[in-house]
């Protein structure tokens, strides 16, 4: 779809206000060129001497008349006008919100997240602008132009009009050039703004680790390198637009030349009256408007038009995940990997492959291997985050890819190493994973994930506010709440990926005992441990080991200690180590 064809269908859409402002804007139009034809026959009749003193006082109210009536309308189509755009604004901001909210993680390895804050801010108000602003300021140095052309030509005399407007096809033509190289002004300085709006985004989020690397001062240069940018292609936008001011300039210049040269010979043949050249000049200084209007809708539908450019992408990218399951019944039963396969997009190497898994309703499964083995790969596969690029997975009769998203996600709680805190209290925090959760099952959740003595320790207990990503919180804290949040859920799958990693293993311990002692009381709850701490999962039903994405060893914790691979070397080197540093 094409800017024109956004503003178009919009417009179709929203017809009434358009409707109402260009009616009220093409009566301003009317009373406009009403007043120097108007002036023209005061002018006439004062110079024939027949205008009394009464008469040319009421001739001059209806002047002031349509000055207080073109003031009102103006304010009126405004408002008009602009609650339409503005509304336009808005739809854009929630489809493209909306958007955001069901990609995958492909979709923001791809774009900058201050790059698409940037389009949900500048981008759409110059769409916004191109769709109000543009729209009026066009129609209505349209409309002016017809009719104070139209007055100038039937109105006075063809032939001055006629060669005083000879001077504006080149101002047409210098429109044209001028404002191609708005566009692609307009584009640069739109990136710039993108690029800025990311680098200040990863600043903030990243603002201890610059800090302690001291690369304070390298990313304040790299800053005002873009800002630079940003300002040098502004500056060149605005340049182009400054153009347009001196191509109307000019062009009133000659027009009015050619007008006096003309309107004086015909005045002084007495073909043309001095009210009727008093009249065309005042039409030819009623051009000015619409000659602006052209330069400003030509600028702004420049601009709106490189800002669709850049949004149309972000709006119909489709979505990394198809989310086309029609599964009414809530997922249920064993979890099952067939030849399971994948590679990230735009990567050859397998992540993972060949994977075979059967995880039954109700029991737990631990996933262990080195770093980078493929473990957090296999969670995401359950999460749907990515397809499968080969093989199957299916949970209970169906595959995965048959539940709508909505339903799959209602269905499991993920707990991730690194877990998100959002900016509310503690309690709003662990109590976002079921709605209306009562104060004593938040309380109850926070118990059983070990983090309530932490809680009362806190100034104002569980409502303490955490800050963006908990960052008063330590990692171990977070973690807890992570957990905390998952077990209020207490979901039919619990996916727990290195969820503990930062929590001392006593503490990991009694709050895996507490989730083991929680899942048995409901039957049929299936847990996923990931972990690096063979300790946590020791007591699942099923273990795999991952090596570079493969199953290298799996069965019960007695049976691989048995194998004496991976897993039995590791257990011992963990064993040691605990009791290295328990003295
Ligand atoms: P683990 O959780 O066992 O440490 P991961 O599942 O995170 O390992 O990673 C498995 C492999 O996939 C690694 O080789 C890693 O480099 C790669 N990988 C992980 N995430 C991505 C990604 N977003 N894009 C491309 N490759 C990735
Ligand atoms: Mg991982």
């Amino acid at each position: 779809m094409t800017l024109t064809s956004l503003i178009a269908r919009y417009v179709r859409q929203n017809w009434r206000p358009y409707l109402l402002a260009a009616l009220m804007l093409a009566s301003v139009s009317a009373l406009t060129v009403f007043i120097p034809r108007h002036v023209g026959h005061i002018v006439d009749a004062m110079a024939a001497g027949r205008l009394e003193d009464a008469e040319l006082v009421r001739q001059l109210g209806w002047l002031v008349l349509a000055g207080v009536l073109i003031y009102f309308l103006r304010v009126a189509w405004r408002l008009q006008l602009f609650a339409a755009s503005y509304r336009l604004g808005a739809e854009l901001r929630t489809r493209l919100y909306g958007r955001l909210c069901l990609q995958g993680p492909h979709f923001f390895h791809q774009r900058g997240t201050g790059d698409l804050m940037a389009l949900a801010t500048n981008d759409i108000d110059a769409v916004e602008m191109a769709s109000g602003e543009a729209m009026l300021a066009g129609f209505d140095g349209t409309l002016t132009l017809i009719m104070v052309v139209a007055m100038m030509t039937l109105g006075i005399d063809w032939r001055l009009a006629l060669v005083a407007l000879l001077p504006f096809p080149f101002m047409a033509f210098a429109f044209w050039r001028i404002s191609s190289h708005i566009h692609q002004a307009s584009k640069d300085s739109l990136e710039c703004f993108g690029k800025i709006n990311d680098h200040v985004q990863e600043t903030l989020t990243g603002v201890r680790t610059l800090r302690a690397l001291g690369l304070e001062t390298r990313s304040a240069a790299r800053f005002s390198e873009l800002a630079e940018n940003a300002a040098s292609a502004s500056l060149r936008a605005q340049r182009w637009e400054a153009a347009f001011e001196p191509a109307v300039g000019i062009a009133l210049v000659s027009a009015t030349v050619l007008t006096l040269g003309l309107g004086g010979a015909l005045v002084w043949q007495g073909a043309l009256t001095i009210g009727a050249l008093t009249a065309f000049s005042m039409y030819l200084g009623q051009l000015i408007w619409p000659m602006f209007a052209a330069g400003w809708v030509l600028s702004l539908l420049e601009r709106g038009r490189a800002a669709w450019g850049r949004l149309q992408p972000a709006l119909d990218t489709p979505l990394s995940i198809d989310d086309h399951g029609t599964q009414t019944q809530m997922p249920a039963g064993a979890i099952l990997f067939k030849g399971v396969s994948f590679s990230y997009p735009g990567h050859q190497a397998l992540a993972l492959s060949g994977i075979d898994v059967r995880v039954m309703a109700g029991h737990t499964l631990g996933v262990v291997g080195a770093t980078g083995s493929g473990k957090s790969t296999l969670v995401r596969l359950i999460l749907r985050q990515y397809a499968a690029s080969e093989g199957e997975i299916k949970w209970g009769a169906h595959a995965l890819a048959d539940y709508p998203l909505d339903t799959l996600h209602q269905s499991l709680s993920w707990v991730p190493q690194e877990p998100f805190l959002f900016s509310a209290s503690i309690a709003e925090n662990i109590g976002l994973a079921k709605a209306n959760a009562a104060r004593a099952d938040i309380e109850n959740a926070a118990r059983l994930a070990c983090i309530d003595e932490d809680i009362a320790r806190m100034p104002q207990g569980y409502d303490t506010p955490v800050g963006e990503k908990g960052v008063s919180l330590s990692g171990g804290q977070r973690q807890r709440v992570a957990i905390a949040r998952a077990l209020l859920a207490d979901a039919p799958l619990l996916l727990l990926d290195d969820a503990l990693s930062a929590v001392d293993t006593q503490t990991e311990t009694s709050i895996l005992q507490h989730l083991q002692e929680l899942r048995k009381a409901s039957p049929g709850k299936t847990t996923v441990i990931v972990s690096h701490r063979l300790s946590a999962v020791m007591d699942a039903q099923h273990i795999v080991v991952l090596k570079d994405g493969r199953i290298a060893e799996q069965g019960t914790h007695a049976s691989l200690l048995g194998l004496g691979g991976w897993y039995a070397d590791q257990w011992r080197y963990q064993q040691l180590q605990a009791s290295l540093d328990a003295d």
